[in-house]
Order: structure tokens, then sequence, then C-alpha cells
């Protein structure tokens, strides 16, 4: 699939699609940095940011095994799509338990909504920096700030782009069944498991950006000891994470993580009969990278 065939599934399938409305203001309260190679893994950004805490930031050391100095704003300043729900919408619900979901930090807009302007995955950099400042603590040190910072870029990406792999296999139903599959079954399903631990879309969402840490990170130069400190960072906060996305970890492994996607998957399609198996189904098809951009408050 190229970005062509967007046009043309819109031309041929325009019942797929619905236009939604980004927040009033977005270009006015946004700048948005397009990021040419989202999967490239940098060991040191050239130019070093600079990083200062949000303001009214608050500890979150309710479990034990937590760093105490990490710190999350209580409220996540990131665009707000009132009452949308649609998977990879950008979550402003805090304050949290322990620790702000990947969707706090970055978000997918889906083309299915989002077509032909806005959709793609974006990263807010402020919270990207609040990210990177936890993971370089959970990693005991060992992570340098711009370290974290890509690794958190990476893991955040991976996270997003598997809300759009998801997105492409339902597009992929509705060409050979030709009705609305991802706004109505995979839609409905998130919708009903949102905030529980039956939310496999997010657990699988952050195993898939755990797994490209894993694959891509310090790989040249290979330097293990800061990819298995990148990885132990993740493991922490994924631990912390609200219902559904505390799961990751045990989707991770190569079979695990087929197998469920495959179940989630084959779960919002409408008769057993019409239901995909195997793997090659699920993740042999050729999938569009989604662009990326960095969002970057203009009140900051
Ligand atoms: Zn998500």
């Amino acid at each position: 699939m190229a970005i062509d065939d967007l046009d043309i599934l819109r031309q041929e399938l325009p019942e797929v699609f619905s236009n939604h409305a980004v927040p009033p203001d977005w270009e006015e309260d946004w700048l948005m940095i397009p990021i040419d190679d989202p999967e490239a893994f940098q060991s040191e950004a050239e130019n070093p940011p600079d990083f200062e805490l949000a303001p009214g930031g608050v500890g979150m050391a309710q479990d034990p095994g937590a760093p105490s100095d990490a710190v999350f704003s209580p409220e996540s300043q990131v665009p707000d799509f009132g009452d949308t729900v649609f998977p990879g919408v950008p979550s402003a619900k805090g304050p949290w338990t322990e620790v702000p979901p990947p969707d706090a930090f970055a978000f997918y807009l889906p083309f299915h909504y989002f077509h032909p302007t806005w959709w793609g995955v974006y990263i807010v950099l402020e919270r990207l920096h609040e990210f990177a400042d936890a993971l370089a603590k959970y990693s005991g040190g060992v992570l340098t700030f711009n370290e974290a910072l890509n690794v958190g870029k990476m893991f955040l990406y991976g996270h997003e782009a598997f809300h759009h792999i998801a997105e492409a296999f339902a597009t992929r139903l509705e060409v050979t069944h030709r009705f609305p599959i991802y706004s109505d079954g995979f839609e409905r399903v998130y919708r009903r498991v949102y905030g529980t631990d039956e939310c496999i879309e997010e657990a699988l969402a952050s195993a898939h950006g755990y797994r490209k840490v894993k694959t891509r990170a310090f790989r040249r130069p290979n330097d293990s000891r800061k990819r298995g400190a990148a990885l132990s960072a993740l493991d922490c906060y994924i631990k912390l994470c609200p219902p559904g996305y505390r799961r990751a970890l045990e989707f991770v492994a190569d079979s695990h993580f087929y197998m469920q996607g495959l179940r989630l998957l084959n779960r919002t399609t409408m008769k057993p009969s019409h239901q995909f198996r195997g793997r090659d189904h699920l993740f042999g098809y050729r999938l569009l990278t989604p662009s990326l951009a960095l969002a970057v408050s203009r009140a900051g």
C-alpha cells in the first residue's frame, strides 16, 4: 500500500472514511516539526535540547519499586480531542495513579478520520522530555538524557505505529468485505475494553515499541550494556502503566506477539468464516510508514 492508494481507497470506498475535526486552534496552539526518518536511532542528539521539567510536576512514587525522583505532570498537555475515542487518541485525562500511558506523550491520528491532511504519528516534545528524564532515572544513570530521549522517541513511535498496523489490517478486511470495519468493529471493541487489562491493542502497541528498541537501539556501534539499560528502563515504566498498557511485557516474545495480534484482530471480524488465520495474513501485509512530527506547544 502506498500513499496514493489511500486516495484510490477513498474514491472507491468512501463509506469507510469519515472526517473528524482536529481541535479548534490546532494550528495556532501547536507547531508541527516533521521528522524525515521516524525509525532511525541516534545514540546522541546533535543538538542537545534545553530540558526543563514542566511546572507543577508531582512525584509518582506510589509503587515502592519505582525510583522516587521520576516526575510527571499531573495533566498531560496534549491536544484535546474532547470525548472522541479512537485507538491512538491523545490521552489527556490525568492525573494517573502511577505513570501516564504512552498515549499521553504521543498520539496517532488514523487515516480513516484524518485523511488527507493530518493523519500520522505525533510526539509531543515537552512530554517526550519528561518521559526521557524518567527513562534516564529508571536506567540507574546508565543512559544519558540524550540517549533516553532517542530510546523514548523510538518506543513512542513504535507504540503509535502499531495503532496504524491495526488500522491497516482493518482496511485490508474492508477492501475484501466492502463495508466499514475500522470505524465499526475495531473501534467498538476498543471502546468496550479501554481502561481494562482486556485492552490488548494497547499492550501490543507497547510491545511493538519495546521490540523496536530491542532490535534497533545501540546497534551501530553495538552497545549491549546501553541497550540492556534501555530495556530495563522500559520494563520499569511499563509495569507502572495503566491497565492494558501494563501487560506489554507478556507479548514481547515473537510467539506471543503474533498470537495475541491474531486474536485481537480476528475478534473484530463479523463471522468466523471471514476471519484470517496465520501470521502472514496479519503482518505480511506491506504497510505505510506513518509520518512522524514533533508537536511543540506554542504556549511554552
Ligand atoms: Zn496507544
